[in-house]
């Protein structure tokens, strides 16, 4: 390799998606540490959104919305986008192109003493979730989780290719119509991207990238409340403050990374899925890097800026940027390097946002959907996986959508090598003899 020319460090994440379990406590947690505040009641640092689904803020990945200021009205006549009451609540100019506060949800304060002093009633709860599908009106009842274990079950698009397999008796549909239904938990903070959209469309210069680890934080004294960075983020992880005017996000808990604790998410999460870790990179390949032609390509550059700490060109242009020797231990036993580069069994999501995020996830492994045999295939079955990919569960083109830009091959690979490690690890649970085929099998 050729040497670095600017090498840095940053901290980064890796969630493994099958061990979470959806309890929110991460959320709960975050919200208790850095938004429990006045102005930022509707604002969640840390989010789990469930898989499909239309994810918090509403529709956020639906890209084209943010573009442009300007949408039609009723009359089918252009106007400026209006911010909704979010622009109300500031009262100032600010970038109309961004969620309402219906996106988010509208929060209240709920009565503690209805848990115990609420009389009988004899009716149950009335929310109508009548948008999910279209998300249009943004009048209807919405919530950060409102989605939360619902399943993508017919109405989901992505599944067309199985169902042509399904057998045409009319107890076949019925059965597969259940059997196709599928569900994950996405948990998302601030990517602390390499390339920060949020820094680039700030036109008061407030959002800074630390060069010592790379988290991505906003200079309050400086922030001017202009909410362009809410706009430039595709992964809508920035917050407006409606009571102080400024902008507010994730700040990866440098208070604790700087004393060595991990963030408060990852210290609480219930599951044990979040690895932190540094890896090092070359900042003067970010640019190229984040204009790679092709979309389907760009998890593989994000991969190519991550350096070997072992390297000893890597060493040396690391000791002439002054990278302390301990993070360079810390780089060195990275779980987020082992897991994204060494292992390849972690995607970056949705890497077609161009940002370079530094939130790595291990898709869910789901299992086998057994479409035309009473035979229980399960994904912990090498042999089932490898003729059996395109029946699991949550079908790889819905996760190549989230993690690979729809190229399905590299997520393939990656379940291969999940399916194989814990066919492997089962073996050894119980006492076996390890199939030494299974390393070489995925590569
Ligand atoms: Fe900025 Fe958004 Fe990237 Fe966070 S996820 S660093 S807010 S562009
Ligand atoms: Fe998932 Fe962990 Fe958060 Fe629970 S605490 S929702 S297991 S990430």
């Amino acid at each position: 390799m050729t040497a670095p020319t600017r090498i840095m460090a940053q901290v980064a994440m890796v969630m493994n998606l099958d061990k979470c379990i959806g309890c929110h406590t991460c959320s709960v947690t975050c919200k208790q540490a850095w938004t429990n505040r006045a102005g930022t009641e509707y604002v969640w640092f840390n989010n789990v959104e469930t898989k499909p689904g239309q994810g918090y803020p509403r529709r956020y990945e639906d890209q084209e919305r943010w573009r442009g200021g300007w949408e039609l009205n009723r009359r089918g006549r252009l106007r400026l986008k209006s911010g909704g009451r979010l622009r109300k609540l500031a009262g100032i100019f600010a970038s109309p192109v961004q969620p309402e506060l219906a996106d988010y949800y509208e929060p209240w304060t709920y009565d503690y003493r209805t848990l115990v002093d609420a009389p009988l009633g004899d009716d149950f709860p009335v929310a109508r979730p009548k948008s999910l599908i279209t998300g249009k009106d943004t009048k209807v009842t919405w919530s950060a989780n409102w989605d939360d274990n619902l399943g993508g079950a017919t109405q989901h698009g992505h599944l067309d290719p199985i169902v042509e397999k399904v057998r045409s008796e009319a107890e076949d549909k019925i059965r597969f119509e259940l059997e196709k239904t599928f569900m994950f938990y996405l948990p998302r903070i601030c990517e602390h991207c390499l390339n920060p959209s949020c820094m680039a469309s700030c036109p008061s210069g407030a959002i800074y990238k630390r060069s010592e680890d790379g988290i991505v934080l906003v200079d309050q004294d400086r922030c001017r409340g202009w909410r362009q960075c809410i706009t430039g983020c595709p992964y809508k992880k920035i917050y407006f403050n409606h009571k102080s005017g400024k902008a507010e996000k994730c700040t990866f808990c440098y208070p604790r990374v700087e004393v060595g604790l991990p963030t408060v998410c990852a210290e609480t999460c219930v599951g044990r899925l979040r690895y932190i870790g540094v890896i090092l990179y070359d900042a003067d390949a970010v640019t190229a890097a984040a204009a790679t032609p092709d979309d389907r390509q760009l998890h593989q550059a994000q991969l190519d800026l991550m350096l070997d700490p072992n390297d000893p060109q890597v060493i040396a242009a690391a000791q002439r940027a002054g990278i302390p020797d301990d993070w360079m231990v810390a780089a060195r036993r990275s779980p987020v390097y082992a897991l994204a580069k060494t292992y390849g069994v972690a995607l970056p999501l949705h890497p077609e946002y161009r940002t370079m995020p530094m939130v790595w996830y291990v898709p869910p492994l789901s299992p086998v959907v057994d479409l035309l045999a009473e035979q229980g295939h399960d994904a912990e079955d090498t042999g089932t996986l490898f003729g059996a990919i395109d029946a699991l569960r949550i079908p790889v083109e819905y996760l190549a959508e989230l993690f690979t830009a729809g190229e399905t091959s590299t997520v393939t690979a990656v379940l291969r090598k999940l399916a194989a490690m814990r066919s492997y690890m089962r073996g050894v649970t119980l006492g076996r003899e390890p199939d030494a085929s299974i390393p070489q099998s995925v590569g």
